[in-house]
């Protein structure tokens, strides 16, 4: 198959060829030695980035297509769940559990951890933002800063962790939402005249699409926005994105334009920001503004380093120095959110309510074998569990 960019196409991946080479000749060595050895993997990390006391796992369906074919028995934790990285024992949770001839699935060991560890550093830092900003709208602005190519990957994990809108296209097509977004600085650069550039957006664009004009591209926010209203009849917000040369201080700019549009009337006229934003900044900013456009932030969210380890070999408890031994299903209490990790098959732990096991079959034998949920209902499990989560 040809190709024009630097990506490995869905079939390379499939066959396992974006793998390190040291898993080939592993494969290679144990196939002419005639070593058929069927194992317990765990997919483990040591750690949540930055100090944070959880993550969302993400990235579950592509790993149920990579191992679909394969004489494999996988399980892992629902697509979305939050997890920390030990239990108060100090276990590593289990988020993926993979059985079967080591052989046959060494070679997914990269694909499988890189298809995990960044759409769920991404996720997690996105579902942070979220919290943080609450009730108030939050886009995902991020696709720019990363290979196009894993665009709807970043897309659907900010949509999933609660963002409310996403800005790229093929994205919004896959979600099955409207992709959601303003004009650059170059319509108005390119137009030469402020108002122009608004009326020409108003008259062309979709009607259904909210009117929201971009003002700081030459002047000062307080002025455009001004214009901007008197330019634009239904002009439903405006979205200031002040360059960081220019900020002085964000807040007080935007308590000064929501100030000036009141005073005139434009109660209804909504102040959305973008450039540069962060947890803090959007905390900082939240009682001032109604939405905020995230980009860099979390389409960088720092990957979280799952590692995957054999833990047991024919009954055997092998795990490696530095990983505990043996296959283990988690439990969660419902009431209090405590986790408990125990030998799989023992007896279930006791907490204040229900413990639920939270490692359920994704692939057996081969046959993918749990229905997935549309991006929307995932979503709301994880705002659910967000809800009852602390930051730090
Ligand atoms: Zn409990």
């Amino acid at each position: 198959m040809s190709k024009i960019f630097f990506v490995a196409s869905d079939e390379e991946i499939k066959n396992g060829k974006t793998t390190d080479i040291y898993f080939e000749r592993t494969e290679e060595i144990l196939r002419k030695k005639n070593i058929s050895q069927s194992v317990v993997a765990e997919v483990t990390c040591g750690g949540i980035p930055n100090s944070w006391p959880w993550g969302i796992l993400l990235g579950t369906e592509d790993v149920a297509h990579l191992f679909e074919g394969l004489p494999v028995t996988v399980y892992s934790l629902r697509e979305g769940t939050f997890f920390r990285a030990k239990d108060e024992k100090g276990v590593r949770t289990p988020v993926i559990i993979v059985e079967g001839d080591y052989a046959a699935f060494c070679v997914y060991e990269t694909p499988l951890l890189g298809f995990i560890c960044q759409a769920s550093g991404i996720a997690t830092a996105a579902a942070r933002v979220k919290k943080v900003a609450g009730e108030k709208t939050v886009l995902s602005f991020g696709a720019r800063r990363m290979h196009p190519s894993i665009t709807p990957m970043i897309s659907r994990a900010c949509y999933i962790a609660g963002f409310d809108g996403i800005s790229a296209v093929v994205s919004a097509d896959m979600l099955h939402i409207s992709a959601t977004g303003t004009m650059p600085h170059a319509l108005i650069i390119v137009m030469q005249d402020h108002s122009k550039a608004w009326k020409a957006f108003d008259e062309v664009v979709d009607k259904n699409v909210n009117r929201v004009a971009l003002c700081d591209t030459y002047l000062d926010e307080k002025l455009e926005t001004l214009m901007a209203a008197s330019a634009v009849r239904d002009l439903s917000g405006v979205r200031l994105d002040t360059p960081g040369s220019r900020r002085g201080n964000f807040k007080e700019i935007i308590q000064e334009v929501r100030w000036e549009l009141d005073l005139r009337g434009y109660t209804h006229i909504k102040i959305f920001v973008s450039g540069g934003l962060d947890e803090e900044s959007v905390q900082e900013l939240k009682p001032f503004v109604d939405g905020f456009g995230v980009g860099t932030y979390v389409s960088n969210g720092r990957t979280l380093d799952f590692s995957l380890d054999i833990v047991e070999m024919d009954d055997q408890y092998v795990a490696k120095r530095g990983k505990f031994s043996g296959k283990k299903q988690m439990y969660r209490c419902t009431e209090c959110l405590r986790d408990v990790i125990v030998p799989w098959n023992s007896k279930i732990p006791e907490c204040h309510g229900k413990m639920e096991p939270l490692l359920e079959p994704l692939v057996e034998k081969g046959k993918v074998v749990r229905k997935f949920q549309p991006a929307s209902r995932t979503r709301e499990y994880v705002l659910e569990q967000v809800k009852n989560l602390d930051l730090w």
